[in-house]
This record gives C-alpha cells, structure tokens and sequence, in this order.
C-alpha cells in the first residue's frame, strides 16, 4: 500500500517534507481486528506535535493520522461487530488496557496504556490501517467521507473540552485560536447554549472574521481585553502567552480548559508575566483535555448529525500530506485539512 512515512524527527521550519512517499507491506488483521481501506484521513495540530517531538511516537518509523473514515475490507476471525463493507471511522484512542482503575470508572482517556492512532500504531495516512473492532465507529449517513473525518477529533475534542469548560446556558464563552476545533466548538454553542454568548481570541485576521461569520459576537488579538469577563475559555493555541492573556477575562471561579496536547517553547517565558491577583485569584481554574473516550467520539457523531453540521473541509490529496500540515503550521487555516486517498 501506498503511505506517508515519518521517518525520524525533526522542526517543520527546517524540513518541510517531513513524511515520504512509502510503498508498505497491507496490514493483516489479527482475530479482534478489522482492516479499512482508508478514503479520508483528517490533518490534525497533534500531527505537527509528534514530528516536531512534542507528543513523539515511541518507534520510527511511523504512519499518522487519526481521524479515519473508510470501509471495511477484511475482518479479524473473532471480530464480528461489523460487516464487510460497512463504512467506519477511528480516532485517536486506538488502545487502552481495560482493566486498570481509570478504564474501569470511565476515565480511559488517562489510562497509562492509551495507544494512540497514527503515534503508537500506524494511522490513515496510508491506504489501509487496522484497529481493534471496539475502537471503530459507523458514521452517520449524513456525512461524506472527508466531513465526517474531522469530527474524530477536531470535533469529538472540541465535545469534550466543552464538557470540561463546565458552561452553562447564558455564561459567555471564550475560544482562544480559531483552528479545527473551535469552528465545530462554535457550531455546538449555537445548538446547545443559545443564550451563550461567544467571544474569540486569535492571532489572525482572517480566524476573526470566519469567527463573526460562524455567530461569534465579538473578536480580537490575543492582547485585547474581551469587553466583557468570560465564565469559560477554551484555549486551543500552541502558544503560553494567550493562556496568561486570557486569563485576565475570566470572571471570578471561571475556569480555563487548555486543550492542547503540548505547549511550544518559543514563548515560555511569558509565564514569568503571570500576577498572582489579576491572574489567579479570586479562585479560577485550570485544567488540561487530554485524549478523549469512545464516548466522546460516539456521542460527539450523532450530535452533529442531529444538528446538520457540516465541518468546512480543504481537500488533498495523501501525496500532499506534507503541504498540508506546513499549511496547518504556519496558520493558513480555514476549517479543516484532509487527505483524500483513493
Ligand atoms: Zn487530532
Ligand atoms: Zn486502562
């Protein structure tokens, strides 16, 4: 099969070809597996941080991806959940142990044997991938292949990070970055929280106009203060300086949720800026995402097919895996990037 490869390391600055054209061996499906010929495979921040070795896979080399809808071509001799044919998508949770006590009370996301899709096994960025069968989900028909791929994660995180914020109808929410994520984050407020009102922080001009034409009632550069003190933020940046900034918007006992699976080191320093009682006090929160539970992907899906969203897409093509991320890194990002492969 035809695959994009990481064959070691390296800054997206220096060497923007990180991934190389590979033919590989097909994947055989063991007894609980099932094999899928991959159509789509969403493009995802999370792939920048495992080549640039922020979140780095534990073995070279490797297929990324883990936002996979494709159909399934052969099945394991004990996997019987689905059928030959059937369209089915994977996210990032690939693995987990099942027995441990995070698994156990519903926390699999923090279980220490999370096996991530395309970091810790081979992902979609190729023509076939295989997965066990419990770790696949069928896709709402109102979805073409590419839309439903970025609602694996971009979506199915932007779910749960909501959930975290803890909002409630009626607070004002703030989303800081305007990537993947948000846009669908945007989407579920207007459903679920009418009265909600949104306020958006983000380095670009074109992320804060896309932002006003998707509801969003207010934007601004990181640095601005919101005109108004914010219940929740959602912080999706890879920078430290719009978690400081922000936090000087929230409202007393207002919460914080960074959703980012590492931050850079470029402006770390900036956390020196971070005062006590204008930051901190008067008792906010912080609090971290980290993977996400089948739950959250299975919820997350028929949610947005109840609600008729449709994420905005730019298509290319799996040879082009490498244009498409440098694009995701140097922020030319209007909805979401996805490989096509045939
Ligand atoms: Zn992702
Ligand atoms: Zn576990």
């Amino acid at each position: 099969m035809k695959a994009m490869v990481l064959n070691e390391l390296c800054g997206l600055e220096e060497n923007q070809a990180p991934l190389e054209l590979t033919e590989l061996p097909d994947p055989i499906p063991s007894a609980n597996e099932i094999l899928i010929r991959v159509s789509a495979c969403g493009v995802c921040h999370t792939e920048l941080d495992e080549i640039e070795g922020r979140t780095h896979p534990p073995r070279l080399p490797i297929v990324l991806g883990h936002q996979v809808v494709g159909r399934i071509e052969a099945t394991g001799s004990e996997a019987n959940t689905f059928r030959i044919g059937d369209r089915v998508g994977i996210a990032w949770i690939f693995s987990v142990c099942g027995t441990c006590k995070f698994c156990l009370a519903g926390n699999e996301n923090l279980c220490p044997d999370f096996k991530a899709a395309g970091r810790d096994a081979n992902g979609g960025y190729a023509q076939y991938m295989k997965v066990a069968e419990g770790f696949a989900y069928h896709i709402p028909h109102f979805f073409n292949d590419s839309e439903a791929a970025p609602l694996l994660c971009a979506g199915a995180i932007g779910y749960r990070s909501l959930r975290l914020s803890g909002l409630k109808d009626g607070q004002n929410l703030c989303l800081t970055g305007f990537g993947a994520s948000c846009h669908l984050v945007l989407k579920m407020v207007k459903h679920q929280y009418p009265n909600t009102k949104v306020f958006v922080f983000a380095r670009s001009v074109k992320e804060r106009e896309f932002s006003g034409k998707l509801g969003a009632v207010w934007s601004g550069d990181i640095e601005e203060d919101s005109p108004e003190k914010l219940d929740c933020i959602i912080d999706t940046t890879p920078a430290w300086l719009s978690v400081i900034e922000s936090l000087k918007n929230l409202e007393p006992g207002g919460r914080l949720v960074i959703n980012a699976i590492g931050k850079e080191e470029a402006d770390k320093e900036s956390l020196l800026g971070l005062d006590y009682p204008v930051h901190l006090w008067l008792e906010k929160e912080i609090k971290s995402v980290a993977n996400i539970c089948r739950k959250d992907v299975s919820e997350f899906l028929a949610l947005a097919a109840e609600m008729r969203i449709k994420p905005e897409i730019q298509e290319f093509a799996l040879e082009d895996a490498n244009e498409a991320l440098v694009e995701l890194k140097t922020r030319r990002i209007r909805g979401a990037k996805v490989l096509k492969i045939d």
